[in-house]
């Protein structure tokens, strides 16, 4: 079955189909089967962007692809460089002209993309830029795979691994971003192995525990952010569906399921999170669980009024954790000269009146 939701203004999304679908739509067309793996090929190894550059295949097929398919390819809207040259984040624009980021982290170990996974976001945690104008749309499978093939269209540069940690929350796209993950370890494709991608979620357990059943090898990020409910339930509002014993419960089955250790985000908030007693708090609560702790600073959004406490401050954090038994470092940060926290470039692109 062909995805037919997955169209726009009549015409087929072809990036987002797995290439048993794409058999079929070649089929229907009355053309042999080794076209369907040609036009995989050209879309996902060789990710052209238009059908009139797949030389291999006759141009009356062509042309009524062109008629019937479209590929998504975003288009560079703008450009942020971080002085040290480590952090390129880029604003993309989708065909329907909304906008989202990505961003390249060049590390000595490869070069890491985070990818947005929603136009906007619906979960409305109080220290995220991303989640301030709502959630407008979902992403299609073809537009977090546009993000990765952007890397190499735009910036010449080879994607060693992946976070999906850019705006949106990708477990409330749930259906879209499993046959992303799916197609972007194709063998005939990107081939990107499952253990160079890390998802990162908010906390929507009945996914987490979808996901948990489909034994991916990917490495869940769970932002945490607190460990207590009263203080969760003030900043993610998802707590008051989920809490933290829910999701912890959930967690641990996803380990035991999966045997992928999860990685917990905590976001320092100056006065809300990162006292002492606070990281005594969190040691007693992953303290049976094999995992790692990522301590984040704050990053200021100028909406939220949400401060970072000192670097001092942090390591006091961070050292609680670690004389308890638990992993966590602090975060080095990338590009905070770039506004790269979630979502910041998109915001002021929108102030600045050039998004609708
Ligand atoms: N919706 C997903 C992924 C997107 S956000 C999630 O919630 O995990 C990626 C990470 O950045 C999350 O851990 C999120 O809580 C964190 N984050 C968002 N805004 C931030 C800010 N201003 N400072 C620090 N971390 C932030």
């Amino acid at each position: 079955m062909i995805f037919t939701d997955r169209v726009i203004d009549q015409k087929l999304d072809i990036m987002s189909l797995l290439p048993e679908e794409l058999e079929q739509l070649i089929a229907d067309m009355g053309q042999p089967k080794f076209r369907a793996k040609q036009l995989f090929e050209w879309l996902h190894q060789k990710r052209v962007v238009d059908f009139d550059e797949m030389s291999n295949i006759p141009a009356a097929m062509r042309q009524k692809l062109k008629e019937s398919c479209f590929i998504a390819a975003p288009k560079e809207s703008r450009r942020q460089q971080s002085a040290d040259g480590s952090t390129v984040k880029l604003l993309l624009e989708l065909y329907d002209g909304n906008k989202i980021e990505s961003v390249l982290m060049r590390h000595d170990y490869g070069n890491s993309l985070c990818i947005s996974s929603q136009v906007g976001c619906r979960m409305g945690c109080r220290f995220c830029a991303s989640t301030i104008g709502g959630k407008v749309r979902d992403l299609l499978p073809s537009e977090m795979l546009g993000q990765v093939y952007a890397v190499s269209r735009l910036l010449g540069l080879k994607v060693d691994s992946l976070v999906m940690m850019g705006i949106g929350e990708p477990l409330d796209n749930f259906d879209n971003v499993m046959r992303f993950l799916e197609l972007i370890k194709h063998p005939q494709g990107l081939n990107l192995s499952h253990r160079h991608i890390s998802l990162s979620t908010c906390g929507v357990v009945p996914r987490i525990d979808e996901m948990a059943e489909k034994k991916l090898q990917l490495t869940l990020s769970i932002s945490l952010h607190a460990c207590d409910n009263e203080t969760r339930d003030k900043i993610m509002p998802v707590n008051k569906s989920y809490d933290i014993n829910r999701l912890l419960d959930s967690c641990k089955a996803y380990f035991a399921k999966t045997g992928r250790r999860i990685s917990y985000e905590y976001s320092l908030i100056s006065g809300v999170n990162d006292s002492p007693e606070q990281a005594k708090k969190l040691l007693k609560l992953l303290g049976d669980q094999s995992c790692h702790v990522n301590l984040i600073p704050v990053n200021p959004v100028e909406e939220t009024g949400f401060k970072r406490g000192s670097r001092k401050e942090a390591e006091r954090f961070c050292k609680i954790l670690n004389d308890g038994g638990i992993s966590a470092t602090i975060r080095r940060e990338f590009g905070t000269d770039i506004d790269a926290a979630c979502g910041q470039l998109r915001r002021k692109d929108a102030k600045e009146g050039k998004t609708t």
